[in-house]
């Protein structure tokens, strides 16, 4: 690729790059990494960094590596390295041969630490958690210095070594840089670098009883990798000075830190914390639950990889924190779809129709169309029969004023079908409720159009109730009913705004007969209604459909307003 081709995408991070290209600040190299913490699954936001990381190493001809920040063998789980590997390759990256972990480097980063020490640069210090965070002080009041800073340097690498031979108690040490208490940057007040877990990690085992904390592992991780430009979100700005003092201290490569805004939804969560704690309390199915912001609870939801990259693209990168409507979210999977789902007739809320003066026994294949953005993808035939279902909603026995479609006396068109007229109905003798109604069908009218001229108001979707498939539908709605779920009342959390009808499963539905054998994660529209995907639920028995999205586009609304409509 050329450089003229490669201007497609910019942003304030692409810009640093084609300048650090041309000063040659890194040989013309870019190399670039994503490094989740195994901690959870990826979601929506994780998506925004992978496709800014991968995507500026594809367009740079640079290189992206697969990182497991790895440190804190407390949270971290080899279930969670599985599907973050997965969540990357489907959205369409790959990391080749390059998939790094911090806990590889965990020898290096120890022989880090002693360097630290012999330089009279950290120290062993025997406070306890607590007395740590006192020492520390605040934004306006300086630290203090621990009793124990100025161990001597033998003192502090024996003491060290004992750490890691598991001579100490969890707890009892830590290992300290030893830079400025004083410092505005509270970050800077000699940082912890080493504890002490007698835990077991997902890879080393039992191999290591102290870890790095998160701080003295990343920078170091990316220097070891090579990575030029260390992309990361706005909360680790005040971590660079930090960074850059450990790289200057331990005279190793430099990697560019460059601190983006991370992704905010509307109506969503996307922090692992609470995620998890949505998972563990069992207020969604799991990590894939469907209403999930995460990508495998996207995925089963029916979202495509396509549209999530468009959104990220869209959305871009931004130096200061917002909050991106959900809306948008929701435009691009509808976009996606209406270019490639294929059409296909269900109903939610099933009311049967009789056409009285229609043959018993006779089956006519209709032919419709599967999708009026593409008209590659054909069509197929659809059985008409004498007993069809068609929306409950498309019927009322008293039709308010602008309603247009199925009343007694009324006629409308079935799509694909014929023109019929409601000439009767059927009621529950007990709860009042309309259970059956019946039409004549105008048999000059086959395809949809009357040779008379005369025109109906409403084309209704329909099933034949003899070839039909009973599913059940799972209707999604926003998880919390706040647009900021954060936003709770005193003594509340984020718990509070859940959205009690987040999800309404309707168990008898039926769709055409083509969907027999669909596979799960096929997506469909079902006209008229929405955007349908086949979850993994389904059994041979019976077809289990989410709702991915409805058909009505508030994005487009809202862009209009912003537009001054
Ligand atoms: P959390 O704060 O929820 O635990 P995290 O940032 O600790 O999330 P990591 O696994 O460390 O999660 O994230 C891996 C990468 O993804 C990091 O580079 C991080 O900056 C980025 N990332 C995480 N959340 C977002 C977000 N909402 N928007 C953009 N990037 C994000
Ligand atoms: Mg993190």
């Amino acid at each position: 690729m050329t450089p003229e081709e490669t201007t497609e995408r910019t942003d304030f991070i692409r810009d640093i790059i084609r300048e650090d290209n041309q000063s040659g600040k890194f040989s013309g190299r870019v190399h670039t990494r994503f490094p989740p913490e195994p901690n959870g699954y990826l979601h929506i936001g994780h998506a925004k960094s992978i496709t800014l990381n991968f995507g500026i190493a594809e367009d740079f001809s640079g290189k992206c590596n697969l990182r497991f920040d790895d440190t804190n063998p407390t949270k971290e789980e080899v279930e969670y390295v599985d599907s973050i590997k997965a969540d990357v390759r489907w959205l369409g990256y790959d990391w080749e041969e390059r998939e790094f972990y911090a806990s590889d480097y965990f020898e290096l980063l120890y022989q880090y630490a002693l360097k630290l020490i012999r330089k009279g640069k950290a120290y062993v210090d025997d406070l306890t958690a607590d007395q740590i965070r006192e020492y520390r002080g605040t934004l306006t009041q300086a630290g203090k210095e621990s009793p124990y800073r100025e161990r001597p340097v033998e003192e502090n690498l024996d003491l060290f070594e004992r750490m890691r031979a598991g001579e100490f108690p969890e707890g009892s040490r830590v290992l300290r840089a030893k830079i400025d208490m004083a410092s505005g940057n509270l970050n800077m007040r000699d940082p912890v670098l080493y504890r002490i877990l007698h835990e077991s990690h997902h890879r080393t085992g039992d191999a290591w009883c102290i870890y790095p904390m998160y701080d003295f592992a990343h920078g170091q991780c990316d220097s070891i990798e090579g990575i030029t430009h260390s992309i990361c979100t706005l909360e680790f700005q005040d971590h660079r000075p930090l960074y850059d003092w450990f790289l200057d201290e331990l005279e190793i490569y430099h990697s560019q830190q460059i601190e983006f805004a991370r992704l905010n939804l509307t109506y969503t969560v996307l922090s692992k914390r609470k995620l998890l704690r949505l998972v563990q309390e069992g207020h969604v199915a799991g990590w894939n639950d469907p209403r999930m912001p995460t990508l495998s609870g996207l995925r089963r939801r029916g979202y495509t990889q396509r549209a999530i990259r468009d959104f990220c693209d869209r959305i871009g990168v931004a130096k200061n924190d917002s909050i991106v409507d959900i809306a948008l979210l929701e435009y691009c999977i509808r976009q996606d779809l209406n270019q490639h789902a294929q059409r296909v007739m269900g109903v939610l809320r099933p009311l049967k129709v009789v056409i009285d003066n229609y043959p018993e026994g006779q089956v006519e294949e209709m032919q419709a169309i599967n999708n009026p953005e593409d008209p590659a993808m054909g069509t197929r035939q659809v059985p008409f029969s004498r007993v069809l279902y068609i929306e409950s909603d498309d019927f009322r026995e008293e039709p308010p004023p602008k309603y247009f479609r199925l009343a007694p006396g009324r006629e409308v068109r079935l799509r694909y079908a014929y023109f019929v007229r409601c000439t009767g109905l059927v009621k529950d003798e007990k709860t009042g409720e309309v259970v059956e109604i019946h039409c004549t069908y105008d048999p000059a009218t086959r395809g949809g159009d009357a040779p008379d001229g005369r025109k109906v108001k409403a084309t209704l979707h329909w099933v034949s109730a003899q070839h039909a498939i009973p599913i059940e539908v799972r209707l999604y709605d926003r998880l919390f009913q706040r647009e900021n779920p954060d936003e709770a009342e005193e003594g509340a959390d984020f718990l509070s705004n859940l959205n009690p009808n987040s999800l309404e499963t309707l168990a008898n539905c039926y769709v055409e007969p083509s969907l027999a054998g669909a596979r799960p994660g096929s997506r469909y529209q079902f006209e008229r209604q929405g955007y349908f995907c086949v979850d993994p639920d389904s059994s041979n028995g019976k077809l289990v459909f989410n709702r991915t999205v409805g058909l009505k586009d508030s994005w487009a609304k809202i862009e209009k307003a912003a537009q001054g409509e």
